[in-house]
């Protein structure tokens, strides 16, 4: 548990400056390799989501759940899962309790008046 004022690691290009989060061998926008570990805010908006409405069989997963995009205030996209109680809306406030994934590698996000 961190507090809403917490941090969470990051990837940074050295050439563009855009952030990003899970990990990627090179920079999302311009493709360069170089990238360097940064911290970014806990809270931002809802950019976008999918509800994932099957699993599939993999049991680490709800049989419904949310995956959201988000834009992280300081600066970054992550992407993560949604478990807040107001329901995923376009622009909806979130942050992450944590600041490390959840041991099945997902970041969650909950609404921020939670
Ligand atoms: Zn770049």
């Amino acid at each position: 548990m961190t507090s809403i004022d917490g941090t969470i690691s990051m990837n940074e290009c050295t050439s563009c400056g855009r952030r990003w989060q899970p990990p990627l061998p090179g920079c999302p926008m311009c493709g360069q390799p170089h990238v360097r570990p940064v911290s970014s805010a806990t809270r931002g908006c809802i950019y976008s989501w999918v509800t994932v409405a099957k699993n599939l069989g993999n049991p680490k997963f709800p049989e419904s759940h949310d995956v959201i995009a988000v834009d992280l205030d300081t600066g970054g996209r992550i992407f993560a899962r949604y478990e807040g109680a107001l329901g995923v809306r376009p622009g909806g406030r979130v942050w992450s309790p944590s600041a490390v994934p959840r041991d099945d590698g997902d970041y969650v996000f909950i609404d921020l008046s939670e």
